[in-house]
């Protein structure tokens, strides 16, 4: 596929930081967006339905499924989680910049999709870390952050199927190079010969 804007894949064991370095990228760069997901898990205190992801039933979630209304979807610690595929290609098309918050099964998914999807993966600085930061977030149950450490390992052994690794030690470091990978993606001649088109066509005819 062809499309206007880059799609990239982040993906991360839960608590890595995942979801407040895709905020803080959003914050400070334009042209890029998170894409909202489905999920059947419970909202978390704070958590919006339709910012944070489409709360939806397990029936709901099914029939979207049959229906082909998603890109990818997979069974994250048993609850069921989705990306829109209509929602992702309109934006693309676009020119936007899409990033998909997703697990290691959904990114091979949309990979065979989208040949030219480019993963970032973030990596804890040690287990002890994720377990203090899943802990410290204060929003999931004491066994959920066992099963959710139980798996970490599980996530964190498909590292290298992903284009860039961001060590996700000190915040604003790990914020950096999230940032210089995007911005340097953009600087991509096929990226700029699309862009500035019109420059190109001054300068050399
Ligand atoms: P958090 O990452 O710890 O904040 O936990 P979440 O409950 O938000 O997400 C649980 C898991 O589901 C993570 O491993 C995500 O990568 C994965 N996930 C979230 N959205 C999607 C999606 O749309 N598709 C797929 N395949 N996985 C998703
Ligand atoms: P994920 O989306 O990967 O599950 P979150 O973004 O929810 O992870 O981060 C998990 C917790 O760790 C949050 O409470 C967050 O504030 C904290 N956190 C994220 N990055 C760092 C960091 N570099 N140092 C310390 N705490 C962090
Ligand atoms: P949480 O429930 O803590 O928000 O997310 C748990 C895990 O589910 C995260 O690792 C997240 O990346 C993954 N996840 C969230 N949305 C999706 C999705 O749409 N597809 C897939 N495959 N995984 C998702």
């Amino acid at each position: 596929m062809n499309a206007a804007g880059q799609l990239y894949i982040v993906a991360a064991p839960s608590g890595a930081g995942k979801t407040s370095l895709v905020k803080a990228l959003l914050a400070s760069l334009d042209g890029v967006e998170v894409s909202v997901s489905h999920t059947t898990r419970s909202p978390r205190p704070g958590e919006t339905h339709g910012v944070h992801y489409h709360f939806v039933t397990l029936d709901v979630f099914r029939s979207l499924v049959g229906e082909g209304r998603f890109l990818e979807h997979a069974e994250v610690f048993g609850n069921c989680y989705g990306t829109s595929r209509d929602t992702v290609a309109a934006r693309l098309a676009a020119g936007v910049d899409v990033i998909l918050e997703i697990d290691w099964q959904g990114a091979r998914q949309v990979r065979s999709i989208f040949t030219d999807a480019l993963g970032v993966f973030i990596v804890p600085p040690s287990l002890a870390e994720l377990r203090r930061r899943l802990t410290g977030r204060g929003q999931d149950a004491a066994e959920v952050i066992e099963q959710r450490m139980d798996e970490a390992r599980a996530e964190l052994s498909h590292w290298q199927e992903f284009d860039y690794v961001v060590v996700n030690d000190d915040f604003a470091q790990a914020l950096d190079a999230l940032r210089a990978v995007f911005v340097a993606n953009r600087q991509r001649r096929e990226v700029q010969a699309r862009r500035h088109s019109e420059l190109f066509t001054r300068l050399v005819g």
